[in-house]
């Protein structure tokens, strides 16, 4: 078996390899940030390798390896979004104008590679991914595509969650759940690429067991920006609303503008909105005394200090504003105004106390 392979994937590669009868075209459902775009690529290699080994692992070594290396497969087309190509090691393969979307443009260059004959004799291969990033041109133009399969070719679709998908995208895919991580695969995962850390358990629970986005935020200032954040909504109604939200309004504007520029998102409102709801949900199991915190179980003193005892009238208000947030969390991907939307939030959390 390949080393790259995450233990998670290996079973449903086998199982593919060993498939008699094989769909043109398969809708992959992974959890996200746990690994599927490049399971994609190492599928696609195993496919385009002209001699694999007997377990399906590409040999590394015959033309179809080298070819895929060089990223200059002819067989081989991957629909992204640009924007992740910003930073591509091959420089004629970065993007003028990177997209964060799939555009229709990219689908109909597909649709030219594969009506010409495979260059290599063998089978082509097509990766798209996320594929709830194809727009909405872009998804009927691939499902004109996906419709008359041509010959010879494989199309591999990548999302997290199918409800993100036109239904007739995937009444076109043979569906498959990939397999998350057991968390002590996870664990296993995050000390040998990025060293042992008592706090990875706790890092995957706030990222839903996300280890790969646990293990590329582990290199940012992510978790750093998040205890500073908890430690100030930790003084309830000491805290320093504006100030606060000055601070995190330019974080989030730094972290956009590195976005930009390709590197991965770390910090959005999203995101900060989130750890409120969080901070908010651990304060509310300890105002009720019902269970220990589940996301911010190191601050439980600091929970305590805030919560327990906290009057009904209040505690109310705090349920009212976990409500609210819940309905921000929909449109915090546009706000208009980025600070004095956490001033709002940051002046209402520190009425609760
Ligand atoms: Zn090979």
């Amino acid at each position: 078996m390949t080393t790259l392979l995450l233990p998670w994937h290996t079973t449903f590669f086998e199982q593919w390899h060993a498939q008699s009868q094989r769909s043109h075209a398969y809708l992959l459902i992974a959890p996200e940030d746990t690994g599927g775009e490049a399971f994609l690529h190492q599928l696609a290699a195993s496919v385009l390798c002209e001699k694999p080994n007997a377990d399906h692992a590409p040999c590394g070594s015959c033309s179809g390896c080298q070819l895929l290396a060089a990223y200059s497969h002819p067989d081989l087309r991957v629909l992204r979004p640009s924007i992740l190509d910003a930073n591509h090691p091959v420089e004629e393969l970065r993007p003028e104008k990177p997209s964060k979307h799939i555009t229709i443009d990219d689908v109909r260059e597909l649709a030219n590679m594969v009506n010409q004959t495979s260059h290599r004799g063998g089978t082509r291969v097509v990766l798209i991914y996320p594929a709830h990033k194809l727009n909405l041109n872009a998804a009927n133009a691939l499902l004109k595509t996906l419709e008359e399969p041509p010959a010879n070719t494989l199309f591999f679709l990548l999302a997290h969650d199918a409800k993100q998908l036109l239904p007739t995208i995937i009444s076109r895919c043979q569906r498959v759940h990939l397999s998350r991580p057991s968390t002590a695969q996870a664990i296993a995962y995050l000390n040998q690429h990025c060293g042992d850390n008592p706090n990875w358990l706790n890092d995957l629970t706030q990222e839903n067991g996300a280890v790969l986005r646990v293990a590329q935020l582990h290199s940012t200032n992510y978790f750093t920006l998040q205890t500073q954040f908890i430690h100030a909504l930790a003084q309830g109604k000491d805290m320093d609303a504006l100030k606060l939200a000055e601070q995190f309004d330019k974080h989030i504007k730094d972290a956009d503008k590195a976005y930009l520029s390709g590197e991965a998102r770390t910090l959005d409102m999203g995101v900060t909105l989130m750890w409120l709801q969080r901070w908010l949900h651990d304060g509310l199991l300890t105002a009720q005394g019902v269970g220990t915190p589940r996301y911010y179980a190191q601050h439980a003193k600091a929970l305590t200090s805030l919560f327990k005892n906290m009057p009904t009238s209040l505690v109310q208000r705090a349920h009212a504003m976990q409500n609210m947030l819940l309905k921000e969390q929909r449109t915090s991907e546009h706000p208009l105004n980025i600070k004095i939307w956490l001033e709002k939030l940051l002046l209402q959390y520190t009425q609760l106390f």
